[in-house]
């Protein structure tokens, strides 16, 4: 009986969406004991999204919440402008607090964002946390990683371009956390009223984690194993001038 890992994954519906849920679905499924949380940036659960979980395999649990229309990130607002996925996140904390039950099992838990690139040996990392395990994540901060700096086994800091002196100056890829700690800690939560870039390191504190509890994974923090990855937004230009040219445009009844 391997720990359970479950996997907490905001997502919110664009052209790129099922795009990004099958290749996520697809790394996925390689994991063993895994419990996939999806959870709807929406007032109502997807058809699209409903559908792809039921064909998925996967063992899954579907969430919904909005966020607020005052919190959305607008198109032409810079993106660190507001944190994404905050109240979806807590509603997979809130369904775990409901359901994780320490006497059948250890569980971990790790926040997968959609669009992310993640290697099979990252969950084998985070499976065995005892509080937190953290690791370098690729592609981020505008440098080609950023990682936690480890001497004698212990992290000491954090090797990051922007505010280095954040208690946890982690992406929210670059760590895991055991479930218990979710219990211990009934109110920690992600808030939506963080300062640029204070998201992970204010959920962690919240948590009641301090240095000396992160446990250094990837062969010391110097391996990457997931990399923050981000699509480009694909352009439709052509769909109008395909009805004006040709009459006739993309079929509406085919779902991308
Ligand atoms: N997300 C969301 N609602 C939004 C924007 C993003 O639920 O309005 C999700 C998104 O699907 C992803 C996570 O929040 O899983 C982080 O968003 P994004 O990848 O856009 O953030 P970035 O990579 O720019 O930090
Ligand atoms: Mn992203």
């Amino acid at each position: 009986n391997l720990p359970n890992i479950y996997v907490i994954t905001p997502t919110y519906a664009r052209l790129e969406q099922k795009a990004e849920l099958t290749r996520l679905s697809y790394t996925l499924q390689h994991v063993i004991n895994l419990h996939w949380i999806l959870v709807e940036d929406s007032y109502t659960k997807t058809p699209l999204v409903t559908r792809f979980l039921q064909k998925s395999r996967l063992s899954y649990t579907h969430l919904n919440v909005p966020t607020p229309e005052e919190y959305k990130l607008s198109d032409t607002d810079p993106n660190w402008l507001k944190p994404r996925g905050v109240l979806q996140r807590n509603a997979g904390l809130k369904w775990l607090r409901d359901n994780f039950n320490p006497s059948s099992g250890k569980g971990v838990v790790y926040f997968a964002d959609d669009d992310n690139t993640y290697d099979l040996h990252l969950f084998e990392e985070m499976r065995f946390t005892r509080k937190v395990t953290v690791w370098p994540v690729g592609l981020v901060g505008s440098l080609r990683y950023e990682k936690p700096i480890v001497q004698d086994g212990k992290v000491t800091g954090w090797y990051t371009f922007w505010r280095p002196e954040r208690t946890f100056a982690m992406d929210m890829a670059g760590f895991a956390i055991n479930a218990n700690l979710l219990l211990e800690q009934s109110e920690a939560k992600f808030s939506l009223h963080v300062k640029r870039g204070g998201l992970e390191s204010e959920f962690l504190t919240s948590l009641g984690v301090t240095l000396d509890d992160l446990e250094p994974k990837a062969n010391g923090c110097t391996k990457i194993l997931v990399w923050h990855t981000r699509t480009e937004k694909s352009s439709l230009k052509n769909e109008e001038k395909m009805v004006r040219k040709y009459g006739k445009g993309s079929d509406p009844m085919i779902e991308v």
